[in-house]
């Protein structure tokens, strides 16, 4: 914890936050606030909004974190494939990867597909050989046929236990960075839904899904089962949510209202957003109570968001 209190207006006690100090960082889970205080040293030491979510996304993927990363859960057939993404404000430019494998930081493939290809997305093969290519860290990947051995055996517990695509099997960290100029930069890193079948995209990387960034407005993001996510074109909608004058957690709350009102009452959607917008006001909310990391000078704490 970086210290000190959060500052709540008398009239947004319920609907999230807002500060005046920048960058404010924003990101999904626990596990998002090392991330967070990393993006926020980035900017301070003069480096881009940019700079700041790769830097605060990679040091997620490489904390060995079971959900993120190639230390994240494997797929049905018993390896890890990842999906990431990143878009930058100004310019309105993105990059993406998914389906990724053997590739130690999928973050920053996506920002090279960003910055040096005419294209936003690549995928498997193709994006590993990409990042082959570009000198990216990798491992090898033909030790493939070992590891499934070994999760197979386990696999039948593991089902009975969490069904493939149920409310245990996920996570992702989903980062959203507000720079001192009012620039917007976010980005989305994830093993995706453990257990899921091999060539499966989640949401993570689908532009508007798991994550939008609008400079004019503001950013959002995603985290949960990526199905439910990407149909609705969820955080592109919670960013046009918040042009239209919502703030980020009424934004957040009324695309989960949506996509209930579209879905059987009884289904565990297990669907959390973050979001923030052009003047520094930030919020969540999740089908079940959502902690998530918030970060600024002088401020670093998870908070729980209500579920909706
Ligand atoms: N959204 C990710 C996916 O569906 C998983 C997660 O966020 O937990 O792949």
């Amino acid at each position: 914890m970086i210290g000190s209190q959060i500052t709540f207006a008398e009239d947004e006690k319920s609907d999230g936050g807002r500060t005046e100090k920048r960058p404010l960082i924003i990101s999904t889970w626990p596990f998002g606030k090392p991330g967070n205080e990393v993006a926020l040293k980035t900017v301070e030491a003069g480096k881009s909004t940019l700079d700041a979510v790769e830097a605060g996304i990679r040091h997620v993927e490489a904390s060995g974190n079971q959900t993120v990363g190639l230390s994240g859960k494997p797929n049905a057939a018993g390896f890890a494939q990842l999906d990431a993404c990143i878009m930058h404000g100004p310019g309105h430019k993105a990059g993406s990867v998914a389906a990724i494998e053997g590739i130690k930081h999928p973050i920053s493939v996506a920002r090279r597909v960003m910055e040096k290809t005419p294209h936003v997305m690549l995928a498997g093969d193709g994006a590993r050989w990409f990042a082959l290519q570009e000198g990216f860290e990798s491992i090898d990947i033909s030790e493939r046929p070992k590891k499934v051995k070994a999760w197979k055996k386990e696999q039948k517990q593991r089902r009975s236990e969490a069904p493939a695509g149920s409310a245990e099997n996920h996570d992702t960290i989903t980062m959203l960075v507000l720079g001192p100029d009012g620039t917007l930069s976010g980005g989305c890193s994830t093993s995706g839904l453990a257990d899921k079948l091999p060539g499966r995209v989640g949401d993570s990387p689908i532009l508007g899904g798991g994550l939008y960034v609008d400079n004019k407005v503001g950013a959002a993001g995603a985290t949960g089962i990526g199905e439910n996510v990407m149909r609705y074109c969820a955080t592109f909608m919670i960013v046009e949510f918040m042009r239209q004058g919502l703030s980020p957690t009424d934004a957040c709350k009324k695309i989960i209202e949506r996509i209930k009102s579209y879905e059987p009452e009884n289904k565990n959607l297990a669907i959390n957003f973050i979001a923030i917008d052009k003047q520094g006001r930030f919020g969540a909310a999740g089908t079940d109570k959502f902690p998530h990391s918030v970060t600024y000078p002088g401020f670093s704490e998870v908070l729980t968001a209500d579920a909706v």
